[in-house]
């Protein structure tokens, strides 16, 4: 079996262009979503990831403002920035990007962003929505994840979802947007004993465990459903995943790449946020 791919890149393709027809709907009534991005200090990636997020947004007519702090920034200066724009009527969403260097306490700046402006879906209040099945942000790569496998008609109800993986922004919240959809869920993590005694129950396996090529065929199930959440640089300078990707595509039904796959979508769900945003508190 050579497996199907789920295009991340092909998906928010087709998103994007519904979006950016519901950014000009707005801007007819006045309304122009915007996105504040922060950034503090020079790391490389984080420098492409704020990048991608500014050229997306320009893509489907969001106004996006960025503000590069210096890397010694004091963190009452970064909450202070924070605090104004949260008020600032321009903007709908306001997106910290992390890591930040470590003079600054990152759950401090996560939990001073306003949960209607939280278009990251990392602020408590947001997290404990999701859990509790109300209205909110969701956080955007678990969010995407979902519309992915949705994207393939997958059932969801009853199927058995393996996360590995158990970080805040992406291993716990991904496994409670499955529980929400009524799969059964198991989470993995670095404690784990006999990691693929669970990945090979996997309907759905879900790889985020930030370890390069950590799945292999022997980790799956066959016909089963593997999204790959990690992203590494090799030396050659291609990016590749937490899945062995040429391995994967022998067992699995569904697989998605890296790059185009997860990473895509999780900028595609930020738009989405802030448009969500902009609609919730300004129609
Ligand atoms: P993290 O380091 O915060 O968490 C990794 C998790 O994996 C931990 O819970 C740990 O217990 C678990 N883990 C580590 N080694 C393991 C092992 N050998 N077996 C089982 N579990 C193990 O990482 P994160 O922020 O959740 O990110 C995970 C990966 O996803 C990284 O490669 C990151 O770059 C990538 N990522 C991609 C996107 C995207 O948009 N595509 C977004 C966020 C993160």
């Amino acid at each position: 079996m050579t497996a199907q791919l789920i295009s991340g890149k092909e998906l928010s393709q087709e998103k994007r262009v519904e979006m950016k027809s519901d950014v000009e709907e707005l801007k007819r009534k006045g309304i122009t979503p915007g996105l504040a991005v922060i950034i503090v200090g020079h790391d490389p990636a984080s420098q492409t990831y704020v990048r991608g997020k500014q050229r997306a947004c320009e893509e489907v007519g969001i106004h996006s403002l960025l503000i590069e702090l210096e890397e010694d920034t004091k963190e009452e200066e970064l909450l202070a920035k924070i605090d104004e724009l949260n008020v600032d009527e321009a903007i709908d969403g306001i997106l910290v990007q992390l890591p930040l260097p470590s003079q600054i306490n990152e759950q401090a700046v996560i939990e001073k962003i306003s949960p209607a402006k939280d278009v990251d879906g990392f602020h408590p209040i947001n997290i404990g929505r999701m859990m509790t099945g109300q209205v909110c942000f969701l956080p955007c790569t678990p969010h995407g994840i979902v519309e992915m496998v949705k994207s393939q008609q997958i059932e969801l109800e009853g199927k058995h979802v393996v996360v590995v993986g158990r970080s805040n922004i992406v291993g716990k919240p991904v496994g409670q947007l499955f529980l929400n959809e009524n799969a059964t869920v198991t989470y993995c993590h670095s404690r784990t004993n006999d990691l693929k005694q669970y990945t090979t129950q996997a309907d759905i396996l879900i790889a985020a465990a930030g370890k390069q090529h950590l799945i292999r065929g022997e980790h799956i199930k066959a016909g089963a459903t593997v999204i790959d959440v990690g992203i590494h640089r090799l030396d050659n300078g291609k990016l590749t995943g937490d899945v062995n990707f040429d391995e994967a595509r022998e067992k699995a039904a569904y697989i998605t790449p890296v790059p185009g796959g997860v990473g895509p979508m999780t900028i595609t769900m930020l738009l989405h946020n802030t448009i969500l945003s902009a609609k919730r508190s300004r129609l």
